[in-house]
């Protein structure tokens, strides 16, 4: 059958059509998903743009969280993590507990570890070309996905250096690739509100075209369910779209639903409804057709979403994410930590075939499903 003939809604089918012959959705399209209670034709649409690159396969992979410091400049309205050096439970990792920590994690396995942090006004660069490595003398093989555009840029001017130079400085040290904090919602009057010091949007595209012209894959993240309208998404998502387009460096998109306990800023509505969850992976994934992978960060949305949003256009169930501190000092209730086991019951529960892997994507020989 085809696509558009499983869909009743008369405007779903239209971009169910378009779709289906590889003809990119408009930002008018965009609204009506994002408006759409007809969540089973919208995912639908979405799932047969997953099939289409994927299959049934979903991903997943047992990594571990390092935030090397809470201490941060900014102190974004939106955040619930980040302290001053004198507030009580600041803290700097010494390299020496970068390397326990690895350590501990190594003996369960991990094959990735995921960085971020403050931003630390006496973290020098050769702090992080310390930290790298020394985690790759204990894991030589390990994926390292590390600092988000928001860090580099403070890098480089904390540093004096062009952001190319802290790339290229990083990368020899041991970066695999960038994950895709720090974009929020590109529109600048919600940027005033919910992270007023934070650099701009277009700023962190920027730095996501050096990245990818040095030959770096990226994610890119949009955190919604906060001051934010429907056009502002459509906007996240056509800036993504058009770097895409260019560049071809982002692996994965990874809608973030925000949690706004312990943040300075008050949510204007409800915390996320099953419904508005839904739409929103289901329309990334129709609309951004040209990045390969949509995740659900499942401490986010909680496991049971994330199991539900498998058929509703997402291929990656994220990792185990062994101590997450970011979205649990925000209020997020799920635990910080999910086994192997759960995360491929899950999956199989959903009638997915699970595929342990990385941000990079390469299969890992023995555990491939
Ligand atoms: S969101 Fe990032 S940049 Fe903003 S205060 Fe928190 S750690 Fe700092």
């Amino acid at each position: 059958m085809k696509l558009a003939d499983a869909v009743q809604d008369r405007t779903l089918r239209t971009i169910a059509e378009k779709v289906e012959q590889d003809i990119p959705v408009d930002q008018t399209d965009t609204r009506y998903m994002l408006a759409t209670t007809n969540i089973l034709d919208l995912g639908t649409i979405a799932q047969f743009v997953r099939r289409r690159l994927h299959g049934s396969i979903a991903y997943y992979g047992v990594n571990m969280n390092m935030n090397y410091t809470n201490i941060c400049e900014l102190r974004c309205p939106l955040c619930a993590f980040s302290c001053d050096e004198s507030d009580e439970g600041s803290y700097v990792l010494s390299l020496d507990e970068v390397r326990e920590r690895v350590k501990n994690a190594e003996s369960s396995g991990i094959d990735e570890i995921h960085i971020v942090g403050g931003l630390h006004p006496r973290l020098k660069l050769d702090y992080f070309e310390g930290m790298l490595r020394c985690i790759r003398e204990i894991k030589p093989d390990i994926f390292i996905v590390a600092f988000t555009a928001v860090e580099y840029d403070y890098f480089a001017r904390l540093n004096d250096l062009p952001v190319e130079t802290v790339l290229r400085r990083l990368i020899d040290a041991g970066v695999n690739a960038i994950p895709g904090g720090g974009a929020e919602i590109f529109s600048p009057h919600v940027r005033e509100t919910i992270a007023p010091k934070k650099i701009s949007g277009a700023r962190w595209l920027e730095i996501m075209r050096i990245a990818h012209g040095m030959g770096l894959k990226t994610n890119a993240t949009m955190l919604y369910n906060h001051h934010e309208c429907v056009d502002d998404v459509v906007d996240h998502l056509f800036r993504i779209r058009a770097l895409q387009d260019e560049t071809h460096g982002f692996k994965t998109f990874v809608p973030l639903a925000f949690h706004e306990t312990n943040t300075r800023i008050q949510a204007h509505r409800r915390e996320a409804t099953g419904y508005d969850d839904i739409r929103i992976y289901a329309t990334s994934r129709v609309v951004l057709h040209n990045i390969p992978h949509i995740k659900a960060l499942w401490m986010y949305v909680g496991e049971k979403m994330a199991q539900v949003l498998l058929n509703f256009g997402v291929d990656d169930m994220s990792g185990t994410y062994n101590n997450e501190k970011v979205v649990h000092a925000a209020g997020a209730r799920t635990a910080d930590y999910g086994s192997e086991g759960a995360l491929r019951r899950v999956i199989m529960d959903a009638g997915m075939v699970p595929r342990r892997t990385t941000a990079g994507y390469g299969t890992k020989a023995g555990v491939t499903a």
